[in-house]
C-alpha cells in the first residue's frame, strides 16, 4: 500500500500533539524531527523535506495556532495543506482544445509502463466523451507496437501504426493526418523509450516536439523506483520542458519518495497517476485526497 510507512509514522506523531490540549515551541520541534525522519525514511528528496520542515515549523509555532483551543489539531491542519501544497495544490488537467485536434506525446524510459498508460489513458479520454488514437510510435521495443494494438483492440480504440521501418516523426505526422480525416480529436503517441536516458533518445524526442508541436509533453515515470524517478523527471524536463508527469506502478509503492517530490523538484504537476495494469487502472491524481491518505 502507497505512503504505508509514511502514513503510519505521522499519524502517531500527530496524534500524541492532539492529546496534549496545550502545546510548546518544543513540542511541536520535537514533532517536526519525527515528521522529518517519517519523510526521508519514506525516501522523500532530502532539500524537499527540508523546506517542507521549515515551512510547517514556520506556520505551526505562530500566535494563531498556540493559541488556539486545539493547538493540536491546528498543526495536523498545517502538516495537511503543506503536504497538499507539496503535492501541487490542486488537480491539474490536461488542456484538451475545444476546437482542433489535441496531441499529447508520452515520453519515458523503457519499462516504465508508457504504452500500458497511452491505452489507459486513451481509455480513460475515450469515457468522458472523446474520440482518441493511439499512435505507435515506438519502433525500437519489438513487442510495443503489437502491445498497443491490442491493447487498442480491448478498449475499442483505433491505433495507427506503420511498422518499424519508417522514422518516428514521419509516422506520427501521417497519424495527425489520419486522425484529422477520421474526425478524431486527441491523439496519443506512445513515443519509443531506451533502458537508459541517452543522446539518441533526446534527439529524436526534440525532433518529433519540434516537428509535431505536441500541445502536452507527458512523462510516464516509475513510482517504484523512487528518488530516480525524479532524477529522470528532471533530466526530462530539462530536455523537453514537460507538461505534466504521469506516475505510474503506485500500487506497488510503499514509500511514496517520488510522487511527494516530484512537484517540489521540478514544478512539474502530476496529472495521473497508475495504480494496476489494467486498462482501468488510472486515475487522476489529486494532491488534497492524497494528503488526506497519509494523514488518516
Ligand atoms: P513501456 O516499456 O514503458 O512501454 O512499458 P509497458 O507499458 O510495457 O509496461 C511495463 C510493465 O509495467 C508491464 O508489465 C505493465 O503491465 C506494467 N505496468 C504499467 N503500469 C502499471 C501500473 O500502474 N501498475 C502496475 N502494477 N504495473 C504497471
Amino acid at each position: 500500500m502507497l505512503f504505508e510507512g509514511l502514513a503510519h509514522k505521522l499519524q502517531e506523531t500527530l496524534r500524541k500533539l492532539k492529546g496534549k490540549g496545550k502545546l510548546s515551541e518544543a513540542d511541536v520541534k520535537q514533532a517536526m524531527r519525527e515528521v522529518k525522519l517519517a519523510l526521508l525514511e519514506a525516501d522523500v528528496n532530502f532539500k524537499v523535506v527540508k523546506d517542507f520542515i521549515n515551512s510547517v515549523t514556520e506556520r505551526a509555532v505562530g500566535q494563531e495556532v498556540m493559541m488556539s483551543l486545539t493547538p493540536g489539531q491546528q498543526v495536523i491542519k498545517v502538516v495537511n495543506e503543506a503536504l497538499t501544497e507539496l503535492m501541487g495544490k490542486t488537480k491539474t488537467d490536461i488542456n484538451i482544445s475545444s476546437k482542433d485536434l489535441t496531441v499529447l506525446m508520452l515520453v519515458g524510459l523503457q519499462g516504465s509502463g508508457k504504452t500500458t498508460t497511452a491505452g489507459k489513458l486513451a481509455n480513460y479520454l475515450k469515457k468522458q466523451g472523446h474520440s482518441p488514437l493511439l499512435v505507435a510510435g515506438d519502433i525500437y521495443r519489438p513487442a510495443a507496437i503489437k502491445q498497443l494494438q491490442i491493447i487498442g483492440e480491448k478498449a475499442e480504440i483505433p491505433v495507427f501504426a506503420m511498422g518499424d521501418k519508417n522514422k518516428p516523426v514521419n509516422i506520427i505526422k501521417r497519424s495527425l493526418e489520419f486522425a484529422r480525416s477520421k474526425g478524431l480529436n486527441i491523439v496519443i503517441i506512445d513515443t519509443a523509450g531506451r533502458l537508459h536516458i541517452n543522446d539518441e533518445l533526446m534527439e529524436e524526442l526534440k525532433e518529433i516536439k519540434l516537428e509535431v508541436e505536441p500541445d502536452e509533453i507527458l512523462l510516464v515515470v516509475d513510482a517504484m523506483t523512487g528518488q530516480d524517478a525524479v532524477n529522470i523527471a528532471q533530466t526530462f524536463n530539462y530536455q523537453l520542458s514537460l507538461d505534466g508527469v504521469i506516475l505510474t506502478k503506485l500500487d506497488g509503492d510503499t514509500r511514496g519518495g517520488a510522487a511527494l517530490s516530484i512537484k517540489a523538484v521540478t514544478n512539474c504537476p502530476i496529472k495521473f497517476i497508475g495504480v494496476g495494469e489494467k486498462l482501468e487502472d488510472i486515475e487522476p491524481f489529486h494532491p488534497d485526497r492524497m494528503a488526506s491518505r497519509i494523514l488518516g
